[in-house]
């Protein structure tokens, strides 16, 4: 009787499990990094990104919550070139986390704009450092794959060919996708246009459009009146279609220049959660180039 207890007792009772190893805390100040680690670390990472999709990555309020993630968290990845300068630093200091693994990704990337002088931010340019906006290209997200691969290798080291695998489905994944963008969009090579800030630059020329003129007069400075004035004849004299702007700008401007040279104001999402659809970093480009072609056809 006693054995047969003792036999129930083993078959009621699992043996405990291997420990799982516990994933690992990621923070990242954009949504579209936060989407290539997920893709790339699987179960190995848990991933919190500190800006949505619907914000301005530029400015955003450092609050304690973010300071929080940070100190928990074991590697920070971030976009660099000064796009979050305003708001990092101060996530950074506060989160008094000395053995943090910070990752700036654009270095390997072929930066746009990069500034020949002295650098400065005399005119309040948000761009000191060139264009910032790098993941608007899938070939950089490609790019960011492979360095977050090998960064989440160095600090995970048992996971190797985990990291690998992901990283090579991440890449056939966005190399399918990317063909059909660009068949997509092939038929509108050249088209010019007008964009409300410099974000879009890596966009138009993997895909070949042409960029005559901003909203802004200078990154993250508003137009002035006589700005707008040149801007407005500009795109009437050459027949601009289509006016681009991130979806968490204040439509205002860009409608009314719209309005005044008959160009389609096209509003996009420029980052990973910009819209509930846009959950991977595929998607984000799925509803770009959908967005594009509609207006442009
Ligand atoms: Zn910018």
């Amino acid at each position: 009787m006693r054995r047969i207890f003792q036999l129930l007792l083993c078959l009621v009772i699992p043996s405990a499990p291997l420990a799982a190893a516990e994933p690992i805390s990621v923070v990242t100040t954009t949504a579209d990094i936060a989407a290539i680690v997920k893709a790339v670390g699987g179960d190995r990472v848990a991933v919190d990104s500190i800006s949505k999709g619907y914000q301005d990555p530029h400015f955003v309020e450092a609050k304690p919550s973010y300071v929080r993630i940070v100190n928990r968290a074991r590697m920070l990845f971030n976009v660099g070139l000064e796009l979050e300068v305003g708001w990092l630093p101060l996530l950074i200091q506060g989160s008094r986390n000395p053995s943090l693994v910070v990752v700036d990704l654009s270095p390997g990337i072929s930066v746009l704009e990069k500034p020949s002088g002295p650098i400065s931010r005399a005119q309040g340019d948000v761009h000191p450092l060139g264009n910032p906006h790098y993941w608007l290209d899938p070939g950089n997200g490609i790019i960011m794959a492979r360095r977050i691969a090998q960064e989440l290798r160095a600090v995970v080291p048992g996971n190797t060919a985990e990291f690998e695998r992901n990283l090579k489905s991440f890449e056939n994944d966005l190399a399918g996708r990317r063909k059909r963008w660009e068949e997509q969009m092939a038929p509108f090579r050249g088209v010019e246009l007008v964009t409300y800030h410099k974000e879009w630059e890596y966009l138009t020329k993997w895909l070949g459009l042409s960029i005559i003129g901003y909203v802004e007069d200078k990154p993250g400075i508003p137009a002035t009146p006589r700005h707008l004035e040149e801007l407005v004849q500009a795109m009437q004299q050459r027949k601009v279609k289509a006016l681009l702007a991130s979806n968490y700008t204040n439509p205002n401007v860009p409608k009314s220049v719209a309005e005044k040279t008959g160009a389609k104001l096209v509003v996009l999402a420029s980052s990973v959660g910009g819209e509930e659809t846009i959950q991977a970093y595929g998607d984000l480009f799925d509803s770009i180039i959908g967005k594009l072609v509609s207006a442009l056809k």
